[in-house]
């Protein structure tokens, strides 16, 4: 049985443990060069936000770091284990790695409950009951139990975000990505998204999510990064990028945001 208290990470022991590690990161989709020398380390339990303009190459980049996509150089190394073309290594990182998408990515023929369970049962091997149990702790952390037998259909996009990331934190993840996870969403439910992931950043989870949501940036976030052209162009702690940014692309970028 998961206790609450496993959630927890003490986050001063970890603060000197390493999440990820991007090194001289490229990539290629055909002749576009779409990832540029990208460095990158993420500290256990640090929260880090990705912003820039669309195109940039954000979710390319978090999509490297559960091997969503394929690099073609440089190195990524996630809870010290390497993403390269061994399949042993890549279950081994997305066994640790919970990622939420734009839009839900919620199997539409399964209960709330089914869709967290699937993945505990099948590659956890975890007994139903005990893949339920985690499933309804999650779901109530989350606020959502009392739609624990209903189909993703049959909920708000917020609600169905929230099972999503639920669905993440079953697998009891050492990271999450998140990719744009209020995008998608009505106005009046970003911030019962933003709430839960609020939640989560408090609970000492590690993060690297690309959003818009500057709000969330300035009071969850660690560090922010700003890419552009494939490049990361700035990097820094929420309140100096936003009160003083260093580039001019990231000046034009937050005066269109803000
Ligand atoms: P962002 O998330 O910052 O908007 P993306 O990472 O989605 O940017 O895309 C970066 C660039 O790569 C864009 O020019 C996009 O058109 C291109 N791109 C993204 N996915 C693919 C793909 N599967 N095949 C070819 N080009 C792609
Ligand atoms: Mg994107």
């Amino acid at each position: 049985m998961p206790l609450p208290s496993q959630l927890s990470l003490d986050r001063e022991r970890e603060t000197n443990c390493i999440a990820a590690q991007i090194t001289t990161l490229n990539k290629w989709y055909g002749s576009h060069h779409v990832l540029r020398d990208i460095d990158l380390t993420v500290r256990s339990g640090e929260r880090i936000v990705i912003c820039g303009p669309s195109g940039s190459g954000k979710s390319t980049l978090i999509r490297c770091m559960n091997r969503l996509e394929e690099h073609q150089q440089g190195t990524i190394v996630v809870d010290g284990i390497e993403l390269n073309e061994s399949a042993k290594n890549i279950d081994e990182v997305r066994r640790e790695v919970g990622m939420v998408f734009q839009n839900f990515n919620l199997f539409p023929h399964l209960t709330i409950l089914q869709n967290r369970t699937l993945a505990p049962i099948w590659v956890q091997k975890l007994s139903r009951r005990e893949a339920e149990e985690t499933a309804m702790f999650f779901l109530d952390r989350v606020k959502i139990s009392e739609h624990a037998h209903k189909y993703p259909g049959q909920l708000s996009g917020g609600q169905q975000q929230r099972a999503a990331i639920a669905r993440s934190m079953c697998m009891k993840p050492r990271l999450m990505l998140f990719d744009e996870p209020t995008s998608a969403l009505d106005p009046e439910t970003i911030k019962e998204v933003l709430d839960t992931m609020i939640q989560l950043a408090n609970d000492g989870m590690t993060m690297v999510c690309v959003t818009h949501e500057m709000g969330f940036a300035q009071a969850v976030a660690d560090r922010v990064i700003f890419m552009d052209q494939g490049q990361i162009v700035e990097e820094n702690e929420p309140r100096t990028f936003f009160s003083n940014p260093v580039t001019e692309r990231a000046k034009l970028f937050l005066s269109q945001v803000l």
